[in-house]
């Protein structure tokens, strides 16, 4: 079981006190690289996920905190996420298996979406027209839009959530947040954290446990009034469905199958160094992670040796352990995924350049380099979410920008080119929302990031993530 000092009180939070423990249903939350309990929590759902909302709802009586104060907020999360990186970073290890310099990694990233949010937030102040339409002043204002549902994956338990609650903070928008019942201690340690700071009772709230009780449950709700959200498709199609007849804005962050293109000119060694970091950051566990690799025929050969090397030296094991690069996956369901889907390319003809049977008694998988990946193969159509290479050689940029596009999602993709007309074009030519040219780039906290097609709707990050939170009211005024 884990100890923490940020992990004091086990239970949901609303109305700014963590709630009393109740006799109902308890889940528990494992680590995966050993299978061991680290905690055991209430789950919560309807009536709870309810009364979290009332409790936001009370926020939203009252005339909405200024700007400033607003600022204030998030600087202090900021502050206070960085004091205690190195304890939420042995939290979000343990429950999410990463390594733990990625994990210290993950916690500076997320304070910055709450210090970019502070540092952005003019952008919600009155705006008035320099025009006088009619004769009038027009005054355009940015209201909190209401109660906001914060329904987070597991892959970055305090990042994801960063994206989210930072732009609702900011907006003025009071939260309950349902985090991923894998990954709920990291949340939970930084409502911890928030309890310690001055914001007003009921503007951050936490639930967790019965995720489709929840998520019925801030769909329905009249008051909640922005459902923000990332994690699968089917699940985002879901909360979609039940938001519409509510009329419910909503944010969707859902799956993605990140090409990574190489061509003839580019610079070999960039690209491999780059694919190495976006392949196997959480064991290759994450939206942005490089899934398809199309390698141009002239240099195919000398990209496999040069991939093949870098990845049969990563150092496999608990992420806790000092010098591990890849950690575990997140629990067994992934791990056979992971073995279908190369199981299936192998059927189909691919080449195994590195990598060793799938161990069927552990989460781990080993780093797996597969030459000859051919259309067809599954593993080009479904996310891997695993630590897995699929090497597929192309001929001409008509064909790869094709191939690329061939594919439901449009999140993320990366192209390497020496020629900057071609990086240019191609990248005009992808219909992903974040397109990263000569570096495999994940998303800033100063940059719009969110997807197209399947991979969803709505932007997270810079001004825009800010705006998600808000409904703008116009007021003309004689
Ligand atoms: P998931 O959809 O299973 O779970 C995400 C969240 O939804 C969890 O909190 C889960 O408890 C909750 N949930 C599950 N069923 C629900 C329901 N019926 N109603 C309401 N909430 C429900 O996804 P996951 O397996 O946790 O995450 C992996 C997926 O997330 C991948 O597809 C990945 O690409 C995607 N992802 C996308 C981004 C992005 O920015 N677009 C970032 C990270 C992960």
């Amino acid at each position: 079981m884990i100890q923490s000092p940020l992990l004091e009180h086990r239970t949901g939070y609303v109305a700014g006190a963590f709630l009393p423990p109740h006799a109902g249903p308890r889940f528990v939350v494992h680590d995966p690289a050993t299978g061991e309990p680290l905690a055991e929590l209430p789950s919560y759902g309807a009536a709870d996920t309810d009364a979290a909302i009332a409790a936001a709802a009370t926020v939203l009586a009252a005339p909405p905190a200024s700007l400033e104060t607003r600022a204030g907020w998030l600087r202090a999360i900021a502050a206070a996420q960085l004091a205690h990186q190195d304890e939420l970073a042995r939290i979000i290890t343990l429950e999410n298996g990463k390594p733990l310099a990625e994990a210290r990694g993950e916690v500076a990233y997320a304070a910055g979406f709450y210090q970019v949010a502070a540092d952005s937030i003019d952008a919600l102040a009155p705006r008035t027209l320099a025009q006088r339409p009619r004769g009038l002043t027009w005054t355009v204002y940015a209201r909190p839009a209401g109660v906001a549902g914060l329904i987070t994956p597991w892959n970055f338990p305090l990042a994801m959530l960063a994206k989210k609650l930072a732009g609702a903070l900011a907006a003025g928008a009071p939260a309950v947040i349902k985090p991923a019942e894998l990954t709920p201690l990291a949340p939970l340690a930084l409502v911890h954290l928030i309890d310690r700071l001055d914001l007003p009772p009921g503007m951050v709230n936490l639930v967790f446990g019965d995720a489709p009780a929840i998520g019925a449950a801030l769909c329905a709700h009249p008051a909640v009034r922005v459902i923000s959200f990332t994690g699968s498709t089917r699940v985002g199609q879901l909360l979609a469905s039940q938001a519409a007849p509510h009329v419910k804005r909503l944010a969707l962050e859902l799956g993605g199958n990140a090409p990574l293109i190489v061509f003839d000119d580019a610079d070999v060694a960039v690209a491999v160094e780059q694919l190495m970091a976006s392949k196997f950051r959480c064991a290759g566990q994450t939206c942005v992670s490089a899934n398809r690799i199309y390698v141009q025929a002239g240099i195919a050969e000398a990209f496999t040796h040069a991939i093949a090397a870098r990845v049969r030296a990563l150092k496999v094991g608990h992420g806790l352990e000092p010098g591990t690069q890849v950690g575990p996956l997140i629990d067994r369901g992934a791990a056979a995924k992971v073995d279908r889907l190369v199981g299936d390319a192998v059927a189909r003809g691919a080449r195994v350049v590195v990598g060793e049977p799938a161990q069927p008694d552990t989460g781990f998988r080993a780093p797996t380099v597969l030459a000859d990946v051919q259309p067809g193969m599954a593993l080009l159509t479904e996310e891997v979410f695993g630590p897995v290479v699929p090497l597929v050689t192309f001929a001409t940029e008509a064909e790869v920008v094709a191939a690329a596009n061939a594919t439901e999602y449009g999140l993320a993709a990366y192209v390497f080119t020496a020629d900057p007309a071609r990086g240019a074009r191609v990248a005009a030519a992808l219909r992903f929302g974040h397109v990263a040219l000569n570096n495999a780039s994940g998303p800033t906290p100063e940059a719009p990031f969110g997807g197209m097609k399947s991979s969803g709707y709505g932007r997270e990050g810079g001004v825009e993530g800010l705006l998600e939170f808000v409904e703008l009211q116009t007021v003309p005024s004689a």
